[in-house]
Order: C-alpha cells, then structure tokens, then sequence
C-alpha cells in the first residue's frame, strides 16, 4: 500500500470523498490503498463523550471492516490514548508499511484541528504528501456575509446558505474501487477494546440501514415533518443525528434524498423544513470554527458571564435522573437515559427547565447531555444549550421561559409519551397527567416539584435584567 486513508467522523465508504480521491490516485498510479482508524479512549473520555456513541462507533468500524475488505481494502487500527500519540503512532505506523500519502476528512472542532495539523506536520517531516478534503458540512465552504463576516444570526446565514448550495455539485462521492486481492471477512474484522453496549436496536451500527433510514424518511415522512416534528410521541423525525455525527451518513447522501423526493413531489428543495435543521447543523459547527473561545466554556454574549448560576445538587441529581415532579422533564430525561436520543422539542424543555428555572449552569447541564448522547456533538449541543440558557448566538430571547406544563399539554396533549416514559403515572387521564395533584402523586409515588414555577420564572428574568445595568 501506498495510499493511507485516516477515518475519524467519517465511517463510510460511499460519499467520502477522503476515501474516494485517495481511490482514484491509486488507481491512476497502480498503488494500493489502506483505511487507518485511530481510537482514543482517553481523548473520548476527556471529551465525555457516551458510551453508547462510543458502542455505535465501534460497531460501525466493525462494519465498515467488512464491507472494505469485499473491496480488497484493508482496515488497520492504529491506538493512541489522547490525540496527543497519534504524531508518534501514526508515523510509525507509515513507516513501516512505506506509506507515500496520507489522506482525510478535515474535522471542523478545535482538537482536531490541532490533532491533524501535528499529525500532518510529522508525515511531512518524513516525506510524506498529506491531502485534506471537506466532508463534514453540507454547504462545503465558509459562509460569510458580503463583508466576509461570520453570520451570528440563523436566516441571513440560511439565505446565503442556499444560495451556495444551489451552485454546489450534490452527486454522492461513489465508493473507492476494488482491488486485489478481496480480504477474508474472518480476517478483516478488528478486535475491538472500546466495545461497549449500547441501542444497537435502535441504531444498527450498519451504513446500508442509516442510507436506507435516510431514504424511507424522506419518501414518507419528510412531507409530515413541518406538521408533526414537534410531538415526540410521534416518529416525525429521521432520528439520523447519531449516524451524522459519526460520519455513516455523508452530506451529499442527504442532499440526493432530499433534492430527489423534492423533485418527484414538485416541490421546491428551498422550502425543505428537515433541510433547513441541516442548516441548522452547518450553522453551529461554522460557528464554532469562527469562535474558538465557544470551545472554551465561554459564552457567546460575553455579559452572560456575570449571571451567578445557582448551584444545587439535589436539584442537579433529581433533573440527570428524571425525577424533576415534573412529568415531560422527566420522560424526556428517562428517554436520554435509556436511549441516548432524546427529541428535539423535549431537548428545549429540559435545557430551558435547567437554565431558567433551575437557573442551573448550562455548562453542567451540556456536560450531562454530552455524557448520555449517541449524537453528541460538541457544536450542535452547546449551540442548543447555549440557545436556551440565552447566552448563545440569535438564542431565546431571556423573557421567553418555557412553561414545562404548558409546553406538555401542548406537544404530549394525550400525556402518551409521558405514559411511555414515566410508567407510574400511567393510570392518570390526559387532563392531569401534565401535573398531577398532591394525593394522585402520593398514589403513584411519584415526586413533588422540585420547582415552583411562577418565582423561578421571575427570579430568571430578573437576573438577565439585572445584567443590563452592569
Ligand atoms: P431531524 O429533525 O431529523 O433533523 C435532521 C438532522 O438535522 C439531525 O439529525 C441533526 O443532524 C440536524 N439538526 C436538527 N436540528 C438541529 C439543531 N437544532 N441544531 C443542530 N443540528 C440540528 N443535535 C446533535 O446532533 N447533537 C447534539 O449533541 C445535540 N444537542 C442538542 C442539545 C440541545 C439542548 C438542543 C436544544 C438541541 C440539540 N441538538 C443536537 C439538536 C437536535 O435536537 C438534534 O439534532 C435532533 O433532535 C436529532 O434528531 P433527528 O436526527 O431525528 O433530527
């Protein structure tokens, strides 16, 4: 082998155009191609990352073992701890087998950023050609304004955003070729140390069954989704996120299966509702790449600073584990701990019961998500955090306090997902399943509020007010 191929985010082999450029050049110079994978628990642990993105990884490394060695490609695992051995590792590891080129995916987040610049700068201390492609972003470019400024604000970002796509090419990077000689599928699966359990029933760590989610949700549901995204009982949404935050999905696959069902039902792709939350995903990560002290446990709006969040352990442990009294807290949150997903419009009604009425440090309460995801990503979770605690960019104005009990009559109005979730109160009716009356919670041994609402709401508002004379 000649060609090295380093997968991080981006397990798979359709639409990666790392994998795909690294095929041609080989193909062109009759050499061989290889796939490097570099695990690094203590980097994943230092990130907190779950362990059930951590099991979806490693089913998909084992996936994606398989279905390159049917195309004579070999898979090799190189470990490190942090990113901090890869350098060292990686180089050794291309000296030995008389590596030429080294290809990859450019990852957006400040770490690996930094991880691939001292990676690329050892390859070429020994001669190596390092080559860098995009993959991770569906607008594959810097959107800036006419200034060529950052956008802080999500429509004007949006509009530009489509403007670009609409001249970008769409058409999915085909797999790399195959080459002699095929692998033993015995053979070519890796033993893996990181395995751990996680909803493989949920999410099959299989690329073929993410296309071909990816596919059925844009045939039957992507015409429902504007109606139905915002009730969690209902499976409205694609539930993709844990399979685009690993890269199994590639940017160009969506945008085929959204341009294509578009098409046959003669709408325009610009109104997409599910392509614009894409954007929203663009949106973020560009933001992060723009604002590097948003790694940092900063603030976007830097007042936000001064807010004194109130530090309460009881209140802490009661929210992580569902338990809140407030019954759509706490299914959503039994929904996180059991399955590593929760839904979007529930994310906003915890994050916003943390921030506001809690008045909990966003910064714990991004910490715990990051801890349970299967999709955790650092740009989309502390853009979504930051978003509710108002203290991100074009976040919820501070005055706009999610009401949990309203918000729950409204997108559980039947109390089924609560049902689901939260079993001790299932024999309550729809009226009172939202918030159960002193003896009805005595009966089902379910906890009093740990909020009261009203002066929890004030006392938040009044805090962000107070930042104004400052
Ligand atoms: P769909 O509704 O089918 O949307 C399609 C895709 O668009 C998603 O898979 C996701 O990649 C992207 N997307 C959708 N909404 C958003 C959004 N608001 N911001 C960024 N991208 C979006 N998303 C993550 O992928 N990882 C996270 O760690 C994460 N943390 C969040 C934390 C909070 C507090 C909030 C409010 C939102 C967070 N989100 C996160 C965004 C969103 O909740 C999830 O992307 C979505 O619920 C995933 O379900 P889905 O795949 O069915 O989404």
């Amino acid at each position: 082998i000649t060609h090295l191929v380093w997968l991080r985010n981006d397990l798979r082999w359709l639409d990666n155009p790392a994998l795909h450029f690294a095929s041609c050049a080989a193909k062109e110079a009759n050499e061989g191609i290889a796939v490097l994978i570099t695990p690094t628990p203590g980097q994943w642990s230092e990130h907190n990352e779950s362990d059930a993105k951590i099991g979806l990884r490693a089913g998909l490394v084992k996936h994606l073992a398989g279905e390159l060695a049917a195309l004579g490609i070999p898979l090799h695992i190189v470990n490190g701890d942090t990113y901090a051995d890869l350098p060292e590792a990686i180089g050794e590891f291309c000296q030995l087998n008389d590596i030429k080129h080294l290809w990859f995916n450019g990852d957006l987040p400040i770490h690996e950023q930094q991880r691939d610049q001292a990676v690329c700068a050892k390859l070429q201390q020994q001669g190596i050609q390092t080559h860098q492609q995009a993959a991770d972003l569906i607008v594959a470019q810097d959107v800036l304004s006419q200034q060529g400024t950052p956008f802080k604000v999500f429509t004007p970002f949006f509009n530009r955003w489509v403007s670009l796509l609409a001249q970008q090419d769409i058409t999915p990077f085909p797999a790399p070729a195959a080459q002699a000689p095929a692998i033993d599928q015995d053979n070519a699966l890796p033993e893996l140390v990181w395995e751990t359990p996680y909803r493989e029933d949920l999410w099959p760590a299989d690329q073929n069954i993410a296309r071909q989610k990816l596919w059925q949700f844009c045939h039957h549901k992507e015409c429902l989704y504007k109606e139905e995204r915002d009730f969690p009982i209902i499976p409205a949404t694609s539930t993709l996120s844990p399979y685009l935050a690993l890269g199994a999905i590639g940017p160009r696959q969506c945008l085929e299966a959204i341009f294509y069902t578009c098409n046959q039902e003669e709408k325009r792709w610009q109104d997409s509702i599910w392509l614009k939350e894409l954007a929203w995903r663009d949106f973020y990560r560009q933001l992060m790449a723009h604002f590097p002290f948003l790694s940092m446990s900063k603030p976007f709006k830097a007042d936000t600073d001064a807010l004194t969040w109130r530090k309460n352990d009881a209140e802490f442990q009661a929210w992580c584990e569902g338990k809140t009294g407030f019954p759509i807290v706490d299914a959503a949150m039994r929904q996180l701990n059991q399955t590593g997903w929760m839904h979007n419009r529930l994310r906003m009604i915890t994050a916003s019961f943390f921030t506001k009425l809690m008045f909990a440090d966003w910064r714990r309460g991004e910490a715990y998500f990051m801890s349970k995801l299967i999709d955790g990503e650092f740009a989309a979770n502390n853009g979504g955090w930051q978003w509710s605690a108002s203290t991100g960019c074009d976040a919820a104005p501070y005055f706009r306090v999610f009401n949990p009990t309203r918000q729950s009559e409204t997108y559980d109005k039947n109390g089924d997902f609560i049902r689901r979730f939260v079993p001790e109160l299932s024999s309550l009716d729809a009226k009172s399943i939202h918030d159960p009356k002193p003896q009805q919670r005595k009966v089902c041994h379910y906890p009093d509020p740990i909020i009261d609402y009203k002066p929890a709401r004030l006392a938040a508002i009044a805090a962000f007010d107070a930042l104004k004379g400052k």
